[in-house]
């Protein structure tokens, strides 16, 4: 089966084809950026090797879909004789609301669910939309098949997802934790339980994504039993720019004295906080934190302490909720390139059985790996998230189910 995998953002399409049944090997993949703004560009790639990176000219998401179609039979870079091969296309849709809780063929009615997820996820769900339909014109005739970041936390009981808020703000708004990045977290556990070599209905994991956004999940049996995010990706751990966990009293009362609007107020939490907000440096990225603290600036250091320090407590969380654990498993750009951000979340951790081995901690690589000792109690891995791959997967089993 050839896959086509479209992520379609408010100015961003990033695309993957896969095929399938030659061990679902990536054929080509690109990324449209500033669609429908100054500057828009282009780079793609294909498994032959050849690379194409320059200005487009791309006003919406249907010319992005048209221009990234247009290069998967292109005479120079294309790998299909014609878009007819393509079997189905898979979209990856940040929130199914309470209504879907796998991934699913695209209707008209799930179209409409879509619509009502807005609500929750205005700034993703409308462009995921508009990603289909972009698909349903270019690709007539082409099933899609929609993978919700939501879907995977549907599993949640309702001490999980419920807020200590009056219950009609749930009954009637719809106010709960739905968490996100479920396709990853998912898809590292099925990983991880392959490599423990004990069925995942069997195993009780922690699985830390930590990327730009980042959240931590706690799996039983293969379903997720609490996540860190919430109604929105805002709570949980700290993020790049997220503020993540925080007094809600804080929010009523910076908007007070600073004077400022609910649009300024959630532009701060989530876009000038985090370890940007923490750091000083104006950068999110650990890996410039990083250096600045190797370099001596204690205001770094102290923002990685603080990052770290929050995901520990997630994880002593959550080794609480499920009632002891099996694996933990680090991934996303952080999680799997940042051996002194997961020292530093387990250190002083050893007594409660969470022994690293620093020597494998310390390896780069991008194959799944254990970096725990063999008398650590609990399994320590670290296993690159690919949620493309995930999604081509997901819509696959769709498509050979219906
Ligand atoms: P993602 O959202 O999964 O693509 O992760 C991107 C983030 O991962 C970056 O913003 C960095 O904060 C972090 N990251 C990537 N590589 C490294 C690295 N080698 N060391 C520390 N952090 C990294």
């Amino acid at each position: 089966m050839i896959i086509l995998v479209i992520n379609a953002g408010s100015s961003s399409l990033k695309f993957t084809l896969y095929d399938m049944d030659d061990n679902k090997k990536v054929l080509a993949n690109g990324l449209i950026e500033r669609i429908g703004i100054e500057g828009t560009s282009m780079k793609y790639s294909n498994f032959k090797g050849e690379k194409f990176q320059d200005k487009v000219d791309v006003k919406n998401a249907r010319e992005g879909t048209k221009l990234a179609t247009d290069f998967l039979v292109d005479s120079k870079y294309g790998v299909l004789s014609s878009l007819e091969a393509i079997n189905g296309i898979g979209h990856r849709i940040v929130h199914g609301m309470e209504k879907i809780s796998e991934p699913i063929r695209v209707t008209e009615k799930v179209k409409e669910v879509l619509k009502e997820g807005a609500l929750l996820a205005p700034l993703h769900n409308p462009h995921n939309l508009v990603g289909i339909e972009a698909c349903e014109a270019v690709l007539p005739g082409v099933p899609n098949v929609g993978v919700f970041d939501t879907a995977f936390h549907s599993t949640m009981p309702p001490r999980a997802y419920l807020y200590g808020l009056p219950y009609s703000l749930y009954t009637e708004d719809h106010i709960r934790r739905y968490g996100f990045h479920g396709t990853s977290h998912h898809y590292v556990s099925k990983i991880a339980a392959q490599i423990d070599g004990r069925p995942a209905s069997s195993l009780r994991i922690i699985t830390c994504h930590l990327g730009n956004g980042a959240s931590i999940t706690a799996i039983k049996g293969g379903k997720s039993q609490d996540t860190s995010m919430g109604l929105t990706p805002l709570e949980g751990v700290i993020m790049g720019t997220r503020s993540g966990d925080l007094d809600p009293a804080i929010v009523i009362h910076v908007m007070e004295i600073k004077n400022k609007t609910p649009k300024e107020m959630d532009n701060l939490l989530n876009k000038q906080s985090g370890v940007l907000g923490l750091s000083g440096i104006g950068s999110s990225d650990l890996r410039d934190i990083e250096e600045a603290a190797n370099k001596g600036n204690q205001q770094c250091a102290q923002a990685l302490d603080i990052y770290a320090y929050r995901i520990k407590k997630y994880i002593g969380a959550y080794l609480a909720a499920l009632g002891g654990l099996d694996i933990l498993v680090f991934t996303a750009g952080a999680g799997e390139n940042s051996s002194t951000l997961r020292a530093s979340v387990l250190s002083g951790l050893d007594g409660l059985g969470f022994k690293l081995d620093t020597e494998k901690n310390d390896v780069r690589s991008s194959e799944p790996r254990v970096i725990s000792t063999p008398d650590s109690l609990y399994k320590i891995m670290v296993i690159p998230t690919n949620e493309e791959l995930a999604i081509a997967e997901s819509t696959e089993q769709v498509l050979k189910s219906s």
